[in-house]
């Protein structure tokens, strides 16, 4: 049995002082604080000294890094990405496609469920990599004027039969698909993907109040990247942002890179929405982790220059890494770490339904993130296995 001690434990929801984590193989046996029980005999101790414990990351949306994109054929593809996120503490993630021609959406969701069957299957395959844990379907069924750089000729309404053959050919492996509600067939397929388990968010989409309010009835219960892709607030015309910051059913996620949103916004956000219900997410593209130049992402390619990755004069996706997005949530906010931890490991588990995940507790899965005082990486443990931290970003 392995101990790991250091200066403090967020669960996140507690914190705990001079922290004690006991663990055997890939499962946490207990967390508790050596100043209210002493360690037990015959561990082997890794100390950590000043350093803090919190669960591994999870990342809902993240379309690539190190070079590659997920919905890639390339067998090294998924590897690549996944040794990236485990550097940056991410432990679990969802694979996000973009939309692209049907027959690459399909192939594309065929090949994801089948790494998140084998992850699951053999966890201890993947060594020190990123677990996919559930696919995140973005578009096809987004709305052409908040399209961004998603294709406009593979954008398609939502409708049943159409959901249904995504549905199959990712043998019920999506987790969560972005829609924009106001688009007609929308409330349908919303309720029909809720019935499958799929938690359905609101993004890449023009809807007003009604519309928003409507896809909520119907059991929408997220929003995408807030603010980015979406019809903008207006005072006297509130649209889908007001409706995403004041409806208390909703959770919803943003890009805090500092680039996708001013930081006042970040912090107008995370007053709306609150520790409760705020969702990081990086949106990161095949750029990550690689210096400028020109990446893919799903079917088309972008341009990175000084971090900014865009396609056809629009912002495309991000560079964000999450270690960064929970540290700019301190500075552009003033948040404390811990509530900041909780964006970025509790609230996407509870979104996307992983309820063992998320939480450092007895029995859950041995991945934890050990950080500095101010939130930089120092080691990853995924599944109990130790992985050295990346240099610089
Ligand atoms: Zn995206």
């Amino acid at each position: 049995m392995i101990a790991l001690t250091a200066s403090r434990l967020y669960t996140p929801l507690e914190a705990i002082e001079q922290p004690v984590v006991l663990l055997e193989g890939s499962r946490i046996v207990a967390v508790s604080s050596r100043t209210t029980r002493p360690l037990p005999e015959g561990v082997q101790r890794v100390d950590f000294s000043d350093s803090i414990l919190a669960p591994g990351y999870l990342d809902i949306h993240i379309h690539g890094g190190a070079g590659h994109d997920v919905m890639e054929a390339d067998p090294a593809a998924l590897p690549a990405v996944e040794q990236l996120l485990a550097k940056h503490g991410v432990t679990s993630y969802l694979p996000t496609t973009v939309t692209a021609p049907g027959d690459h959406i399909l192939s594309a969701l065929d090949r994801l469920a089948t790494a998140i069957e084998n992850a699951e299957r053999d966890p201890a395959s993947l060594g020190r990599r990123a677990q996919p844990v559930g696919i995140h379907l973005e578009g096809p069924f987004i709305s052409f004027e908040r399209r961004g750089v998603h294709p406009p000729q593979d954008l398609r309404p939502p409708t049943l039969p159409v959901f249904e053959r995504f549905w199959q050919a990712s043998r019920g492996r999506i987790r969560m698909m972005t829609l924009a509600p106001e688009l007609e067939g929308a409330r349908a397929v919303i309720a029909e993907a809720v019935r499958c388990g799929v938690c359905v968010s609101l993004g890449h989409s023009d809807a007003n109040l009604h519309h928003t309010q409507a896809a909520v009835e119907a059991g929408a219960r997220h929003a995408t990247h807030t603010f980015n892709g979406m019809r903008p607030l207006g005072h006297r015309e509130p649209g889908i942002i007001a409706a995403v910051l004041t409806d208390s059913r909703l959770s919803a996620d943003i890009i805090a890179d500092g680039i996708h949103l001013h930081p006042t916004i970040v912090e107008l956000f995370l007053k709306m929405k609150g520790p409760e219900s705020a969702v990081l997410i990086t949106d990161a593209t095949a750029a990550t982790g690689m210096p400028d130049g020109r990446y893919r992402l799903g079917w088309f390619e972008v341009e990175v220059k000084n971090g900014v990755c865009m396609a056809e004069g629009a912002l495309a996706g991000s560079v964000l890494t999450m270690d960064r997005a929970v540290r700019n949530v301190t500075k552009f906010a003033g948040w404390g770490l811990q509530p900041a931890l909780r964006l970025a490991t509790l609230n996407p588990a509870k979104v996307v339904g992983l309820s063992s995940r998320g939480k450092l507790e007895a029995g859950a899965e041995a991945d934890i993130v050990v950080l500095s005082p101010d939130g930089e990486v120092r080691t990853t443990f995924i599944r109990g296995v130790r992985m050295e931290a990346a240099a610089g970003r």
